[in-house]
């Protein structure tokens, strides 16, 4: 789904007391029953709840859910987009929105800008989006568990990914500057670089390629795989011929079980890649897992960091489960298939149908030249 800001500006104190008081009652209530509503936004019930409600579904920031056994609205992915702007907004990361500059399969990208107009970028993570291939899988999944699961995965997959750009980056690894984390997203510095899948030339690329690999062996060396190192997560300047690593939501352990394949892929990724795109082959098909002479604890600091084991394996599980490729990227899906035979149109005319009710609204991506919340959100 895009984001679309516009009505961002137009909501009230009291929209944004009800839009909270839904996301809130979600936490334990798939469908959230009207009266709930009212009762948490600490509103007076009535029309005015009721006009909020009204206001709140019209822009498609809730959706009322049909055929429930009584009146309820759950919060859309538009909803919380919403809460956690004006979390930014109101925190001064964000003031605006600019263009989309990515879309993966559980992300979508923006840039953005602070009051001064510095860009950056906001990475809104959408776990729970269907997986075509496993539509079901998911559906079950997703339904089973506790309501709002999708809402509550991908802010573990934000959560997580913030812990452990934050230790990357105190600890001089080049990553960009994580600035802000609220619910499912996360505000960073915006890179100005290519990534590696887009680049067709090298000034040298033996350089770039042992930098990149002793990229991976100090990652380990601290306790860290990325999981997912390839040429897509790889952001390259122009000028200087730097890497940049990004996106973290897949990154284990070292003492993880599967810790030595996760290495030994992310290894083969850039091999693979380098001999396809540069014909460049090194010397030699290092580094291995026997190189790895761990000398730093980053894993089980980025514990104490506040994103725990638990949640760590709440996420490793959805991650198995829902989506079994474990990569986000193209790289990852054209390696997929397993041969079911789900349709893998995106739009998933099943699916839409019958979640018709629940659809995000589409719109265009508006460049905001004024701040997207209004003076009554800033009251909230
Ligand atoms: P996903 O999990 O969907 O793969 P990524 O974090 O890899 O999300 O981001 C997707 C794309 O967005 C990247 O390939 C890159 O082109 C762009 N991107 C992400 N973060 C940044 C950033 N900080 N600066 C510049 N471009 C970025
Ligand atoms: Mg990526």
């Amino acid at each position: 789904m895009k984001l679309d800001t516009h009505a961002i500006r137009y909501l009230t104190g009291e929209d944004w007391r009800v839009l909270t008081a839904v996301e809130m009652g979600s936490k334990n209530h798939e469908v959230v029953p009207t009266t709930l509503i009212t009762q948490i936004s600490g509103l007076r019930g009535g029309s005015g709840v009721n006009k909020c409600i009204s206001n709140l579904a019209k822009v498609g920031l809730i959706a009322r859910v049909k055929n429930a056994k009584y009146d309820g609205y759950r919060l859309t992915y538009g909803g919380l987009d919403y809460l956690a702007l004006n979390t930014f907004s109101k925190r001064k990361s964000v003031y605006s929105v600019g263009n989309q500059i990515g879309v993966g399969k559980e992300s979508d990208i923006y840039v953005v800008a602070d009051e001064t107009g510095t860009q950056r970028v906001l990475k809104i993570h959408r776990l729970g989006r269907i997986s075509f291939r496993t539509v079901k899988a998911n559906r079950d999944y997703l339904r089973n568990r506790h309501s709002g699961s999708w809402m509550y995965m991908s802010r573990l997959a934000a959560l997580k990914e913030y812990a452990f750009m934050k230790i990357l980056h105190e600890n001089n690894f080049p990553v960009p500057v994580p600035l802000d984390q609220a619910r499912h997203c996360i505000v960073m510095t915006l890179i100005d670089a290519f990534p590696l899948r887009q680049i067709s030339t090298l000034n040298s690329p033996s350089a770039l390629y042992a930098k990149l690999m002793e990229l991976i062996l100090r990652f380990a060396s601290q306790g860290l795989i990325h999981g997912d190192f390839n040429e897509f997560n790889i952001l390259v300047h122009e000028d200087t011929q730097e890497p940049v690593v990004i996106d973290f939501p897949q990154m284990v352990s070292v003492d993880h079980a599967n810790a030595k394949e996760y290495f030994e892929r992310d290894v083969k990724c850039i091999r693979d890649f380098f001999k396809k795109r540069f014909r460049y082959t090194a010397d030699d098909d290092g580094p291995f897992w026997g190189d790895v002479k761990r000398v730093g604890k980053l894993d089980v600091l980025v514990e104490a960091s506040g994103f725990s084991k638990k949640q760590a394996k709440e996420l490793e599980k959805y991650m198995k489960e829902v989506a079994p490729l474990g990569h986000n990227d193209e790289a990852g899906t054209a390696e997929g298939g397993e041969g079911e035979d789900e349709d893998e149109n995106e739009s998933g005319e099943e699916e839409e149908e019958e979640d018709s009710e629940e659809e995000e609204p589409e719109g265009a991506i508006k460049e905001a030249k004024k701040p997207m919340i209004g003076e009554d959100g800033k009251e909230l």
